[in-house]
């Protein structure tokens, strides 16, 4: 075992955000050595395991909650995570080829789909509208007992489901491939990282010390309160969410079906998704609700939970902005009393018919086990609650906070993070073999990761 070794890269963390930088830095750079920290004894038993998240790849075409703008970022990010899955033979056993959609219900959302698809069509040559005719034969569940009219805007045969959990076992497997000193360091918790007085870091662990010259802290929910502990991030507090999933006995559909999002909401509005863990039987979800809680099904620690949430008058202010608008106001009742055992699908039934008509309250069951925690962030200076990731760099340290679809931007992330690293070390990254590896896009399709690029 080795003991207070230098080590020039630390992660802590090894949800799918640790797992693909280290996959980054170990293939694309001259970094030798890099040690990986994970409490659990394995990478992606918290927010990146397929039980926690929707599984979903999220490319921005159907996501009627992003704005084009975010599409585009989303799209590139995505397109990283594609290229992986099929440069590295990684279909059919991490991500999963099928059809997707976006569903509109009655007159109103089906102009705000038109409107939609005229604007997204030229970001996505290949999304189609489906009338009714043609959602019959393809998805018929979603017009059997259908009194309003429908239609949807859907894409077929596209890598459309994502088990991020294997996904982060074969970055891990691709960097123990190269011939760099690669140490997993499994079972192991970080409790403290300190900035020595030659630069480099320590970092303790529940059993041992360690130094390094540079570390990113991807560890979820935690990531902000390392930071706060070195003193960084106080303008940021974390809104824990937490979002759980009901089960349907059966395949009901073959394509992942998304809604329309109402724009006073500030979390995504539930879909229908194959799940992969459970022989594709449908998934509806996510809640999303206020949790006490940093991890799901893991005992409370109240000090973290107190930390994290960082109350003060401008955290405040923006509950009670939230709670102001009776619509959020409703959404959040709501979504409590879906948690609530029996009662829960009574409530939920209705969001779920909107997709299926004919289910019935007894075709859904609670799915217990499974539902993750997003860690919001808010802007305490802007008394703002983000909702997307966020992102401290210091000189040789860098902290990610990643909600939804943190999974998705994975490697994006660690793009960004291997150069500011590199820049950090004096080491070099190999660009034009990621670029050819990763990064490479549709034939003349526009790039944000450019974007990313310059602003790096
Ligand atoms: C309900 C829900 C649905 C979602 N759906 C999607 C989706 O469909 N698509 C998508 O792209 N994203 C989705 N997301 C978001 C996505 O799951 C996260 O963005 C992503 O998993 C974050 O990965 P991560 O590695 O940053 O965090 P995590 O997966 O939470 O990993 C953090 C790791 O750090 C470890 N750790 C923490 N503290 C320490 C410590 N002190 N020492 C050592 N190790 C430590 C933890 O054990 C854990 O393994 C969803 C999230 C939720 C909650």
């Amino acid at each position: 075992m080795i003991i207070n070794k230098l080590f020039d890269t630390a992660i802590v963390g090894g949800g799918v955000a640790g797992c693909s930088l280290l996959f980054t830095l170990a293939r694309y750079t001259d970094i030798n050595n890099i040690i990986l920290f994970e409490k659990y004894d394995e990478v992606s038993q918290l927010n990146s395991n397929p039980k926690a998240n929707s599984q979903t790849l999220h490319v921005g075409d159907i996501e009627s909650n992003y704005t084009l703008d975010k599409a585009k970022k989303v799209k590139d990010s995505s397109f990283m995570i594609k290229n992986y899955i099929e440069n590295f033979n990684e279909i059919d056993s991490v991500g999963f080829r099928s059809d997707k959609m976006l569903l509109a219900v009655g007159d109103k959302e089906i102009e705000e789909l038109k409107t939609r698809y005229s604007e997204f069509k030229e970001l996505y040559p290949y999304l189609e509208l489906w009338d009714e005719e043609f959602l019959a034969t393809f998805e018929p569940k979603l017009l059997e007992n259908r009194k309003e009219p429908i239609m949807a805007m859907g894409a077929r045969g596209q890598i459309t489901t994502i088990d991020y959990k294997k996904l982060s076992e074969s970055f891990v497997q691709q960097a123990l491939d190269t011939n760099k000193n690669i140490q997993m360091r499994y079972n192991e918790e970080v409790t403290k990282i300190t900035r020595e007085e030659d630069g480099y870091y320590k970092i303790t662990s529940d059993t041992t010390n360690f130094r390094a010259k540079s570390i990113v802290v991807n560890a979820g929910a935690y990531s902000l309160l390392f930071a706060q502990d070195m003193g960084y991030g106080e303008e940021y507090a974390t809104l824990p969410i937490g979002g759980s999933f009901f089960f349907t006995k059966e395949k009901l559909l073959n394509s992942k079906v998304y809604t329309m999002q109402n724009p006073k909401l500030p979390f995504a509005a539930i879909h229908a998704d194959p799940d992969c863990t459970q022989n594709w039987n449908t998934r509806f979800g996510p809640t999303a609700f206020a949790l006490p809680k940093l991890e799901r099904y893991h005992s409370l620690h109240i000090k973290d939970l107190i930390h994290a949430l960082n109350i003060d008058i401008d955290v405040t202010k923006v509950y009670m902005n939230l709670f102001k608008d009776s619509t959020i106001r409703r959404y959040i009742f709501k979504n409590m009393i879906e948690e609530i055992p029996l009662v829960g699908k009574e409530v939920f039934i209705k969001d779920a018919q909107k997709v299926i008509p004919s289910l019935k309250v007894s075709d859904l069951k609670f799915a217990e086990g499974y539902g993750g925690m997003r860690p919001q962030i808010i802007d305490k200076k802007r008394q703002e609650l983000l909702l997307g990731e966020a992102k401290i760099s210091e000189e040789g340290i860098i902290f990610n906070m990643t909600p939804s679809p943190g999974a998705t931007s994975s490697l994006a992330i660690a793009m960004q993070d291997t150069k500011a690293i590199c820049n950090h070390l004096s080491k070099s990254f190999d660009l034009v073999k990621h670029q050819r590896e990763i990064q490479m896009l549709e034939k003349n399709a526009p790039s944000a990761i450019d974007t990313i690029q310059n602003a790096v």
